[in-house]
């Protein structure tokens, strides 16, 4: 990760961690921390979870991840891999014979704890198929699902038995040679989870997937993600992420992505900067942000964008950005380009002339982005 010299406030040291690869995806190591999501269709409906998939692989998730509940569900994976632009995770609960199954039907990662799925025999057949078909695994502890011998010798859920049960998975699979793992240790409590993942990281150099699981709605899953993954990351914890939120995945790479752009581990696609309007405004700041948002979704190159309602903090912050526009009186405003003003515009026109700005200038940025490759 590049460090910057000249603002050291902004800089976040990432723990150092062993790289895997989920498919052609790298997690881990300083590989840029992968965005999951998983689908919420029948997977038994093939064609239904294809178009989540590719709706999510289109919003930006390098990985996703679908349930695996039973024979049939595995006989769509295959279909369903076939057709993914990107590598699916394949989950699998207590059903020894669903992992064998979603590793041959091409799954990059199985999300599975090897000491729920049986005994050594079976758990050595799970890993056996991992390995032939190149599949990685995720361990995924979740403080709703802990080992009865966990509750009994904590007494309650808590982070110190996630940590020990995440451990005691990775020995299995350690015990059996195999090192292609990652490992989650998700509570839907923001402290515990966090306290867990603190932990975790210190215990392991294996990847780690981070989440606070059934987080809730849009928007309290949105905050509690945020505080609970936000920190984590600025601490330099965390090789992959997922926010969990009863909405659609789509929602979840958009909020995780938002979580990455925030933090400026990762970037993608156009940050707008936009004040919250009052009665300076120049134009409806709120209805052309939402209206931009929309109309500047297919752009995937990072920049920025300012849409400020008046000079207060306009010029200012379109300093920062690569396009800007700040409300002006009589029905016009100030568009700045690299930070500088550079000509008025109506508002009733700036909605297409700041598509047309932005469309420009990401043109531009990957002209230069492919000369230096
Ligand atoms: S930038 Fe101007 S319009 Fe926007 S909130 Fe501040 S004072 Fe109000």
């Amino acid at each position: 990760m590049s460090l910057n010299h000249v603002r050291p406030w902004r800089n976040i040291y990432r723990r150092k961690s062993r790289q895997i690869m989920v498919g052609n995806v790298p997690v881990g190591g300083d590989a840029p921390i992968a965005v999951q999501t998983m689908t919420n269709t029948l997977t038994t409906d093939a064609a239904a979870t294809i178009a989540q998939v590719q709706a999510a692989a289109e919003a930006g998730a390098d990985l996703v991840r679908v349930s695996v509940p039973d024979q049939a569900s595995a006989k769509a994976l295959k279909e369903i891999v076939r057709e993914s632009p990107v590598p699916i995770v394949a989950d699998i609960h207590f059903h020894y014979k669903r992992g064998i199954e979603a590793a041959e039907a091409g799954a990059a990662c199985l999300r599975i704890n090897p000491g729920n799925i049986g005994d050594e025999k079976r758990v050595a057949e799970v890993i056996k198929a991992a390995r032939d078909h190149n599949c990685s695994i995720r361990i995924g502890v979740n403080a709703g699902s802990l080992e009865k011998h966990l509750l009994e010798k904590y007494g309650e859920p808590c982070p110190d038995a996630m940590v020990e049960s995440g451990l005691d998975h990775i020995k299995i699979l350690q015990d059996h040679d195999f090192h292609e793992f990652k490992i989650s240790v998700k509570a839907s409590d923001v402290f515990m989870s966090a306290a867990a993942y603190q932990a975790l990281a210190e215990a392991t150099d294996a990847p780690i997937h981070l989440g606070i699981t059934e987080a809730g709605g849009l928007v309290s899953g949105t905050i509690k993600s945020a505080i609970g993954l936000g920190q984590l990351l600025w601490m330099g914890i965390g090789d992959t992420i997922r926010v969990s939120l009863s909405a659609d995945p789509v929602e979840e790479v958009k909020v995780g992505y938002e979580i990455l752009k925030s933090l400026g581990l990762r970037h993608r696609g156009v940050n707008i900067i936009s004040c919250p309007s009052c009665a300076r405004q120049g134009f409806d700041v709120i209805k052309t942000v939402e209206t931009l948002e929309k109309r500047l979704e297919h752009i995937k190159t990072p920049m920025s964008l300012s849409i400020i309602g008046c000079v207060v903090n306009g010029p200012g912050e379109a300093l920062m950005t690569d396009v800007g526009f700040t409300g002006g009186g009589a029905g016009s405003g100030m568009v700045y380009l690299a930070g500088k003003a550079s000509h008025k515009m109506s508002n009733e026109q700036m909605v297409d002339h700041i598509v047309e700005e932005v469309e420009k200038k990401a043109a531009e940025l990957n002209a230069t982005k492919d000369a230096a490759e």
